[in-house]
């Protein structure tokens, strides 16, 4: 069975007491982790140890970054490696999110590089797609999306590729409170899928999560993470609500 994931992306939110007060709020609060279902916390980066540290000895809780360098070391101020991660226990990144692409120009050759060093370093790429608001309304999407997969997946073997989580994310989704509707998400979900059995094979295409991002909530996630290839959700605005984030991991079939 596929990995299903609630994935929290808290993106540049939150002091330190607020951060720690939501993961004591979110472990209050009653959800079961069952053994082919993963919560990932995506924190700043100021966070990350602390969250590790809290979530310690959690099965099934990944914690992740929001970012990486494509470089392994060297003088690249403000940056952060993937050895830095690993060696405080980070197990997932978040690659290629439309706020990266938008406002620090990122690409789908960057993100190539960037996918290749998380990979190396043990860490899953949790890889960010999704199309604009003029690509849909040209009706475009799934050539759109299938360049980002091409650009920046298609250069790894299928046991690489097996090891990534694949997040589609309609731009004019985001924080928008306007959500893809069950049947737009499981269309791309499952275009997605042929694309990736098409370089891969059907097998390898099958065990990939690919998880649905776009104002998902406590209300919708139940009917969207029914669709049989959205394997969870990569939840911004939501996931800094204990509540609504600890509903969205009980909605994980
Ligand atoms: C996101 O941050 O990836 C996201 C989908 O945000 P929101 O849930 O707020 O739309």
């Amino acid at each position: 069975m596929r990995k299903k994931i609630a994935a929290a992306n808290w993106k540049m939110n939150l002091g330190a007491t607020e951060a720690q007060a939501l993961i004591t709020d979110i472990q209050a609060l009653p959800h079961a982790l069952k053994p082919h279902q993963e919560a990932v916390f995506a924190v700043p980066a100021p966070y990350l140890a602390m969250a590790v540290a809290a979530f310690k000895g959690k099965t099934g809780v990944g914690i992740a970054a929001q970012n990486c360098s494509d470089k392994a070391s060297g003088a690249y101020t403000g940056e952060i490696s993937v050895g830095m991660l690993t060696s405080i226990g980070v197990s997932h990144v978040v690659l290629g999110h439309s706020e990266r692409r938008e406002y620090f120009h990122e690409d789908n050759a960057w993100l190539a590089a960037k996918t290749d060093r998380v990979l190396s370093a043990g860490l899953t790429p949790i890889f960010c797609c999704g199309e604009p608001l003029s690509v849909r309304e040209a009706g475009t999407q799934n050539d759109f999306v299938a360049q980002q997969l091409k650009d920046s997946l298609f250069h790894l073997t299928a046991e690489e590729l097996l090891k990534t989580v694949i997040a589609y994310e309609p731009i004019w989704a985001i924080g928008t409170g306007k959500t893809a509707s069950s049947e737009q998400a499981q269309e791309m979900h499952a275009f997605i899928r042929q694309t990736l059995g098409q370089q891969y094979g059907a097998e390898t295409a099958d065990q990939i999560s690919i998880l649905y991002g776009g104002s998902v909530k406590a209300a919708n996630a139940v009917e969207l993470f029914s669709q049989p290839d959205v394997d969870g959700g990569l939840v911004g605005g939501a996931s800094l609500v204990a509540t609504e984030f600890v509903a969205i991991i009980n909605a994980l079939p």
